[in-house]
């Protein structure tokens, strides 16, 4: 059902070295969602997303996935259970082709065939196959997003975490990655997107937390954010 909870986070602390960055966020995902989270630069959200897939040492808290705890474990094997992080600067493999990237994502484990899973990515995004052998490098920023996310999906998500998927794209480009972002809902792919683009972000979502100095300090309905003239300052970061 869509009120199961999927991911749930409770009083996450996290840092790097002695600088703490985290302060006790409590985060959920319930299956079918799309979360976002929003907030200014240095908030937390992307420290936030590397706690939960495994690539920052947290110092406390509970990190649950589909009912069992996922603190401390390795991100191989978070992304094993089905939960896939996309980071932020994309960070593919720009010596290899497009199409190598795609099997370098691809996880057996999640008991999907790469070619049924290959051919759900190339219809999702046509220039990736059409560009499935040139060097990732020769591709543009918009068609290096989607390699990012192609790349993310080959590992058959069934949470699928993007880490800023708009950055420095164009705005015509920028509508066509939320298009996608719905349509991966659409398909039953539950998100959490962190978004330096607030109101677009919230205007997809269906649930928002507003993180402030590695606190959240606001969440709510997406709409109900959206519409909160208070918060609208605090995201916008007005
Ligand atoms: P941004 O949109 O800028 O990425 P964010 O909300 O995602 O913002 P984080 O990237 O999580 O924020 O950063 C939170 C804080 O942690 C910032 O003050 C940042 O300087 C600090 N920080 C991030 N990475 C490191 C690191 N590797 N070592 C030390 N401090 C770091």
């Amino acid at each position: 059902t869509s009120s199961e909870s999927l991911l749930k986070v409770g009083g996450l602390q996290a840092g790097y070295g002695h600088t703490q960055v985290l302060f006790g966020i409590d985060l959920e995902v319930k299956a079918g969602e799309i979360v976002t989270i929003i907030g200014a630069n240095g908030a937390g959200k992307t420290t936030t997303l590397r706690s939960i897939s495994g690539l920052t040492r947290i110092y406390g808290g509970t990190l649950t996935f589909k009912g069992r705890s996922i603190k401390g474990i390795a991100p191989e094997e978070v992304t094993r259970l089905g939960l896939a992080h996309c980071p932020e600067g994309r960070q593919i493999l720009q010596r290899l082709t497009v199409e190598e990237n795609l099997i370098a994502g691809y996880l057996p484990e999640r008991g999907q065939s790469f070619d049924a899973i290959r051919s759900d990515v190339f219809a999702m995004f046509p220039v990736l196959k059409e560009r499935r052998n040139s060097l990732a490098s020769r591709m543009s920023g918009g068609q290096q997003q989607m390699l990012a996310i192609g790349r993310s999906l080959m590992a058959s998500p069934e949470l699928l975490m993007l880490d800023e998927p708009s950055l420095g794209l164009a705005p015509k480009l920028i509508n066509q990655i939320f298009e996608i972002i719905i349509s991966l809902s659409n398909a039953g792919i539950s998100l959490i997107v962190v978004e330096q683009n607030a109101s677009v972000a919230l205007e997809i979502a269906d649930y928002a937390y507003v993180f402030d100095a590695g606190r959240c300090s606001a969440e709510g309905g997406a709409r109900n954010v959206l519409n909160d003239p208070g918060l609208k300052e605090a995201y916008l970061g007005a």
